[in-house]
């Protein structure tokens, strides 16, 4: 069992043997193998608490993407049983993906802003695809475009915009219908350091106003300040520490 040892016994968010009510997210020994016999993830069991801001950290081809994946229900574990937000990831049905998905704020690597859109019409998307007015998306898109920082740049193209701009416009699209759990894909790759900061800074305030936050990430600088790190290694977690300890996996 992976135990924080800090926490008081009856504190088990973090235990991964006994499913602890408070855990948003919950890996029982998940693994994920791809076509051709590629082992991407191996017996990997950790809980997430609600309102926990979590990092993946590890190389590249550790398996932070995977997992992110796994989470967001876009790819599907191969065996163990991955809970997210009490649904079982294993058996969650095509129907039920669009209602989880409204949970889930979800910042990828890849922007995949639409370049023929503007930056407000690209935040609006995702709320006209479940069905708000486009008055209420209009509005929504505006006010988390205000908190990225964006509000004067609604209009343009994103390709008018720096690449830590065009950053802070998919975070605005993954934040717009207020998610419960934010999972962002190495958002800092590519962008200057004082790009990344602001980055990271608006992920920490969106975390401290109440989502759960689960970021990857191999740039060693985030993690010195990081209260939890899930240090993975060619598909295993390795270590886990938290903010006063550090456990081997
Ligand atoms: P990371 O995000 O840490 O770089 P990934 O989760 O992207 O790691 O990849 C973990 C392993 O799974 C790597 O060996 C990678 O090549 C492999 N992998 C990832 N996606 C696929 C895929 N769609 N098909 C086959 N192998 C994949």
């Amino acid at each position: 069992m992976i135990c924080s040892p800090s926490l008081p016994p009856n504190s088990s968010t973090r235990c991964s043997a006994d499913h602890a009510p408070m855990s948003i997210i919950s890996f029982s020994h998940v693994a994920k193998k791809y076509p051709g016999d590629v082992t991407a993830l191996s017996d990997v069991s950790m809980e997430v608490a609600e309102g926990e801001l979590v990092y993946l950290a590890g190389p590249s081809g550790a398996g932070k993407s995977t997992m992110l994946k796994l989470i967001a229900g876009i790819e599907r574990p191969s065996a163990g049983v991955l809970l997210v937000s009490g649904q079982d990831m294993r058996k969650l049905s095509r129907a039920t993906l669009p209602y989880l998905r409204r949970k889930l704020g979800l910042i990828l690597q890849q922007h995949q802003l639409l370049r023929d859109r503007s930056v407000l019409q690209n935040v609006m998307l995702p709320l006209l695809v479940s069905g708000s007015s486009v008055k209420e998306a209009e509005q929504r898109a505006r006010v988390a475009l205000e908190r990225v920082g964006l509000g004067d740049k609604v209009t343009l193209l994103p390709q008018a915009l720096s690449g830590g701009e065009q950053q802070r416009v998919s975070i605005a699209r993954a934040i717009v219908h207020r998610p419960r759990i934010i999972l962002a894909d190495e958002p800092t790759a590519n962008l200057d350091r004082a790009s990344g900061k602001l980055v990271i800074d608006m992920l920490q305030a969106f975390n401290a106003a109440g989502a759960t936050c689960i970021i990857s990430t191999h740039d060693e600088r985030l993690l010195q300040n990081a209260d939890r790190v899930v240090l993975l290694d060619r598909g295993r977690v390795s270590v886990m520490r938290d903010a006063d300890s550090e456990v081997g996996a």
